[in-house]
């Protein structure tokens, strides 16, 4: 007899859950998703959590096992540089002793992160070679590990593999009763195993189940633009200090971002004077830039809990619903290994997860 699981959510974690699951030929997996403010479409897409100042260990092992899969998931997917490329990160230093330290720190983690690759330590004109759109260079470290993903297409083209195997999709928002009860808009669905990856949202969903989710909404902004030049596929991404990131794509496609908006709830609209501000920050990288440039500023709701950690199994008491949420502004780097972590679970029930979150309890509480 075939288990269906069900998915909420088809982001970077319910997209990489049904992908995992959807090898397994025993299973029906079906996904619901409501397609509203998804943070995975609406993300920059920077893959490179190596020389972050987080202190997190739990959070950093997953960042980077979540890093090393792309490039499985992308071979095994046939996804193309348009998608994914490991182009490779700049993370930019003014201050002579803070770029030796963070070259420091990245020949220090590269010994337990070999799919760093090769580290550069380079001056402003060698960061100028590298990205020819600069204008205004600065000294930084290069790590040719570092990638950029485009989450949407990531997600959309991960749902289209499953779908040639065992998943089902549908669109539209789901309620839960009570008692976990999975309700659409057409009836009352049953399932063996249901798995709520719906990012920002968690915590409204499980309210009738009365448990409460340490989890809010935080707005991001980002702005696309095309430019008249080309360059090659392989132009990194650039981190440059107290500066908004600068995302080269390939096809002429430039992306600066994002802002973190805590007090915007799950608020959508564009904001010009953001827009503004984005294209100021390019600005400043390259003086070329013109406002015309933009075709599109993009809107996305990331979730985030109190200790910026992101969480993920089964709820207390109910081994046949899993969550996953929290993944804050790396979840494009975190979410491969969550997805894939669940998706084991589904069909092992293993669940050993210390080593990347702290018990599931420190996210999910009674409601008085
Ligand atoms: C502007 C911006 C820039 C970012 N840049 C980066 C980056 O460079 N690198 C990086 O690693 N991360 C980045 N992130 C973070 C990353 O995008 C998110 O952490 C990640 O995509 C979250 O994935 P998710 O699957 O948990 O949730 P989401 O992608 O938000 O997906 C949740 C889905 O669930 C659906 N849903 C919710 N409730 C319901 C319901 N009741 N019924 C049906 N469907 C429902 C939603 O509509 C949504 O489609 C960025 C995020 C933003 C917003």
């Amino acid at each position: 007899m075939q288990k269906q699981v069900t998915i909420i959510g088809s982001g970077i974690v319910g997209a990489v859950t049904a992908y995992y699951l959807s090898q397994n030929p025993d299973l029906n997996v079906t996904i619901y998703d409501e397609g509203i403010g998804q943070a995975t479409k609406n993300s920059a897409g920077i893959i490179s959590p190596w020389l972050s100042k987080r202190r997190n260990q739990r959070w950093y092992q997953l960042a980077k096992a979540g890093a090393a899969l792309y490039p499985e998931i992308v071979a095994d997917t046939q996804m193309g540089y348009s998608v994914y490329q490991q182009a490779g990160t700049i993370v930019t230093r003014a201050d002579p002793d803070d770029l030796q330290a963070l070259y420091d720190l990245a020949l220090k983690r590269r010994q337990a992160a070999p799919q760093m690759g090769t580290i550069e330590k380079l001056t402003a004109e060698e960061v100028q070679e590298r990205i020819p759109l600069l204008t205004a260079p600065q000294p930084g470290v290069f790590v040719s590990g570092g990638a950029r993903v485009d989450g949407d297409k990531f997600a959309h083209n991960l749902l289209k593999y499953a779908e040639k195997r065992n998943l089902v999709r549908h669109k539209g928002k789901v309620r839960l009763g009570d008692q976990g009860q999975l309700l659409t808009v057409n009836g009352q669905q049953s399932y063996d195993t249901l798995i709520l990856a719906v990012g920002a949202w968690l915590k409204p969903l499980l309210l009738p189940m009365k448990i409460v989710a340490d989890v809010r909404p935080q707005k991001g902004q980002l702005i696309e633009m095309q430019l008249p030049e080309t360059w090659a596929d392989d132009v990194p991404v650039l981190m440059p200090e107290g500066e908004r990131d600068f995302i080269p794509f390939t096809r002429s496609k430039l992306v600066v971002g994002a802002t973190h908006e805590n007090d915007q709830g799950y608020d959508l609209q564009v904001s010009s004077l953001v827009e503004d501000d984005l294209f100021a920050s390019g600005l400043k990288l390259d003086a070329n830039l013109t406002k015309d440039q933009i075709t599109q500023v993009k809107v996305g709701t990331r979730a985030y809990t109190r200790d910026f950690a992101p969480f993920f199994g089964p709820i207390p008491d109910n081994p046949h619903i899993l969550v996953a949420s929290g993944l804050g502004s790396s979840g494009l780097t975190t979410g491969p290994m969550i997805g894939k972590l669940l998706a084991d679970y589904v069909q092992t029930g293993a669940h050993d997860w210390d080593q990347y979150q702290r018990p599931i309890e420190t996210y999910l509480a009674p409601a008085d």
